[in-house]
């Protein structure tokens, strides 16, 4: 299987997807063990994107929370969202078909989410305000200095 065969399975998916009604067309596929598509409304979960399912599914079967060593290919450049997930999952390489522009073109924008995040908390759109800083942080306080904690 070549790079070409990996991607050429993602967009599959996107257009099964697609087509069976389960979400948006979106596909893609984890290569150390995963496939994902998009089941945001089949699934009644904002979150389930085909990268973050992909991610998921690849995790549950090499039963763990790394995929050190694995390479995603998206049908689509990853959404803020997952493109985070796949930094907190450790995938080593990303390739992608489509870009955000292109599914911006199509209605699935994320060019919101990107302006968000580098903005000061008290300028974003959904006010965020810090509460009870003192006590969570004391439970940051016990975990740092937890001395069996499974680092991730
Ligand atoms: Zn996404």
């Amino acid at each position: 299987m070549t790079h070409i065969d990996f991607m050429r399975r993602a967009i599959e998916l996107s257009r099964q997807n697609m087509r069976q009604g389960a979400g948006g067309p979106f596909g893609a596929v984890i290569v150390r063990n995963g496939e994902g598509w998009n089941k945001v409304t089949s699934s009644h979960d904002p979150t389930a994107h085909a990268e973050v399912t992909a991610i998921r599914e690849a995790c549950r079967q090499v039963k763990d929370f790394s995929l050190k060593d694995s390479i995603i290919y998206t049908s689509c450049e990853p959404c803020p969202m997952c493109l985070a997930a796949i930094y907190w999952a450790r995938i080593d390489r990303i390739y992608y078909a489509n870009t955000r522009q292109q599914a911006a073109d199509i209605q699935f924008d994320d060019s919101l989410i990107y302006d968000e995040i580098p903005k000061p908390i008290d300028r974003r759109l959904i006010p965020t305000e810090q509460i009870l800083n003192a006590e969570a942080l004391a439970v940051f306080k016990e975990w740092d200095e937890k001395s069996d904690k499974i680092r991730y």
